[in-house]
């Protein structure tokens, strides 16, 4: 574990300090180049054009700038402002070396955006601590934008990966449609919408014809292969943005068709018939067709107080019973448990 001060210290321990100075004066670089030379982690670096001040801060990668007031061409507390506007050198700590000692122009530094204030020639003692202490404070500050940042990455990678698994876990392993939780939260919702908008709400449950048999005579393999085909078909039949297609068992599906009367939903269950026939998967083991056919059951409602969404499935589970009864291959239509 990293503690703080092991941070601090790593900080200021492996990161070389590059000092700037910006000032006209030849003397004053000589001055101070003078002072830092015995600090083995301190860069001197001298820049006497105030105009090229922001550029080499930037390609040098300064920690700390040393800025002079009084310049030919440009005003110091300007080029501070420069600094401050300027995206690669806001935060670089900067030192404004005056000549005077001055309360009013203290101030004035401090509001256009200085760290610090000493009047020229400082004393190197006092000087070396004050750039080691700015330059710290910076780079501590740097590496917290740094872990923020990574944070705010892995946040998104988080997001990202718990988006996928929520998406995942609604989906059917075997076919990729949607699996029996997601068909029961849809259907609840669809249930208590299609409540409030007074509309009705018809269900599909399409049950394989013979399946077991079957499995008896391809193999499971075999009936997997099937349980995918005839999913694909029932996604591509139900295709309005509001319908789900889900598997609801074994070899069971469901199709939930939001604002749609009987005859819309016999029209999509036909449909399936049809193209599931029209697979062609050869079913020996059928007594009702050479190949693999469905039965399928509905149930249409209006949703209200005095029903609820257990008896929509009961009523399509009803009529798919009687699909079956009658001899399979077929669609049966129910909108009352009573008759
Ligand atoms: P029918 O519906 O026409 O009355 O006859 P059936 O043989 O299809 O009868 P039922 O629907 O009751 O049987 C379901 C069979 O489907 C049981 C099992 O052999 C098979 N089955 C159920 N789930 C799966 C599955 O996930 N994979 C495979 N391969 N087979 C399954
Ligand atoms: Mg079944
Ligand atoms: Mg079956």
């Amino acid at each position: 574990m990293t503690n703080n001060n092991e941070l601090s210290a790593s900080i200021s321990n492996d990161k070389i300090i590059k000092v700037l100075l910006v000032d006209d004066q030849a003397m004053v670089a000589e001055g101070i180049r003078r002072m830092l030379q015995g600090e083995s982690d301190m860069e001197f670096h001298y820049c006497a054009d105030p105009s090229a001040a922001i550029q080499t801060a930037s390609e040098l990668d300064a920690t700390i700038i040393l800025q002079d007031l009084i310049m030919p061409d440009i005003d110091g507390m300007t080029l501070v402002r420069f600094f401050r506007a300027n995206n690669v050198t806001r935060d670089i700590p900067i030192i404004v070396l005056s000549s005077k000692e001055d309360p009013v122009i203290k101030s004035d530094a401090f509001s256009n955006g200085a760290n610090d204030y000493l009047v020229k020639l400082p004393n190197k003692i006092e000087l070396i601590a004050r750039i080691r202490a700015h330059t710290k404070n910076y780079l501590m500050q740097l590496e917290r934008d740094a872990a923020f940042m990574a944070l705010r990455e892995m946040q998104r990678q988080l997001e990202k990966t718990n988006a996928e698994l929520q998406r995942l876990s609604s989906l059917d392993g075997l076919t990729g449609i949607a699996n029996r939780r997601q068909f029961d939260t849809t259907l609840d919702a669809e249930w208590k919408r299609i409540e409030r908008e007074h509309g009705t709400l018809s269900l599909i449950l399409i049950d394989i014809d013979f399946f077991k048999p079957f499995n008896d005579t391809y193999g499971h393999q075999g009936g997997d292969d099937c349980l995918q085909r005839v999913a694909r078909i029932l996604d591509k039949t139900a295709s309005r943005p509001a319908d789900l297609v889900a598997r609801y068992g074994g070899e069971e599906f469901a199709v939930v068709l939001p604002n749609t009367d009987p005859h819309g939903a016999t029209l999509v269950a036909e449909r399936v018939r049809a193209a599931v026939r029209a697979l062609e998967i050869p079913h020996k083991g059928s007594t009702v067709d050479t190949h693999l056919t469905i039965s399928a059951g509905i149930a249409t409602l209006t949703p209200s107080n005095d029903s609820g969404v257990q008896m929509l499935i009961e009523l399509a589970d009803k009529a798919l019973y009687e699909a079956k009864e009658q001899g399979r291959n077929r669609v049966i239509a129910r909108t009352d448990l009573a008759n």
